[in-house]
């Protein structure tokens, strides 16, 4: 999607707040950039936050229901409202289920799945009293389809889309629309960091997984931009998103069509 192409007036998020968790690196940081670029004020929620930016930087464990409530809290103290929540935070862990760490089980369905339950839960009263309240998950392909060695993330990401279907019927009666991104693989540390752990579970040479297990579910061979990801998040959020809740949208390259 182009740069500019949320509508006739490209400005029209202009002067909203937005929460974007996970903003310090990958596709948060690219949606914090593309929504200050469009005149939104945005809360840059991490672990390790960009001191510099995009946005306001705010630190916080999202693993915990204070981390949560807290960067919930910051959004409002700091903007005094809320019009966006996207729950992006997130990190992967590739193990056979006989050996998958039973911690990185919890901390994964924490941080993909019960954070954006309690961001939801925390800002739902903002996000009604918003002219038009959003909120999106960066869900996956893998929150409609599955790996083998992602038992967590596969769940949790399918959690999370379910999660997202609720908010849009409850959302419906106070003006809030809920909707999942689903993109397929992105170039982020994220997906640089786990070309080892896929490839030891795999049994292949680091050198052949990104074309043998990476890119051998997308119909199109290649990576997604972040800034691709961000495109639509800015599209959900502007007036021609408007027709979008409930849905799992999949930006997957062709994933989902097989
Ligand atoms: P990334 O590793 O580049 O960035 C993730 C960010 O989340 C980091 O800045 C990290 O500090 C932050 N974070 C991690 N744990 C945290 C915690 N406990 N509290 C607060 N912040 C925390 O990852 P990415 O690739 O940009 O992924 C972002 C989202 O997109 C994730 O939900 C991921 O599952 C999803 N996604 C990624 C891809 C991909 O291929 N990269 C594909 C589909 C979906």
């Amino acid at each position: 999607m182009e740069r500019g192409s949320t509508g006739a007036d490209e400005r029209v998020l202009a002067g909203r707040v937005a929460l974007v968790t996970g903003a310090a690196s990958g596709i948060g940081a690219a949606i914090a950039a593309r929504l200050t670029d469009d005149g939104m004020h945005v809360l840059a929620a991490d672990l390790t936050p960009a001191p510099h930016g995009p946005g306001v930087p705010f630190a916080c464990d999202l693993t915990t229901r204070e981390g949560n409530r807290d960067a919930v809290g910051a959004a409002l103290e700091q903007f005094g409202r809320l019009d966006a929540v996207i729950a992006n935070a997130g990190f992967q862990y590739v193990a056979p289920i006989a050996e998958f760490p039973e911690d990185r089980w919890d901390a994964i369905v924490a941080l993909l799945l019960t954070s954006p339950f309690l961001l939801a839960r925390y800002a739902w009263q903002a996000l009604s009293d918003a002219p038009e309240g959003r909120f999106v998950a960066i869900a996956s392909a893998h929150g409609l389809v599955a790996s083998p060695y992602k038992s967590a993330y596969v769940s949790a990401k399918h959690g999370v889309v379910g999660l997202i279907k609720t908010l849009a019927l409850e959302g419906a009666d106070c003006g809030i629309l809920a909707t999942a991104v689903c993109p397929p693989f992105v170039r982020t540390p994220l997906v640089e960091a786990q070309i080892a752990d896929q490839a030891r579970a795999h049994g292949l040479p680091e050198e052949r997984v990104l074309e043998e297990v990476i890119l051998a579910p997308h119909a199109i061979k290649r990576l997604v931009e972040p800034a691709e990801v961000a495109g639509v998040v800015a599209f959900l959020l502007g007036p021609e998103g408007r027709a979008f809740t409930g849905a799992a949208i999949a930006m997957d390259l062709g994933w989902t069509a097989r």
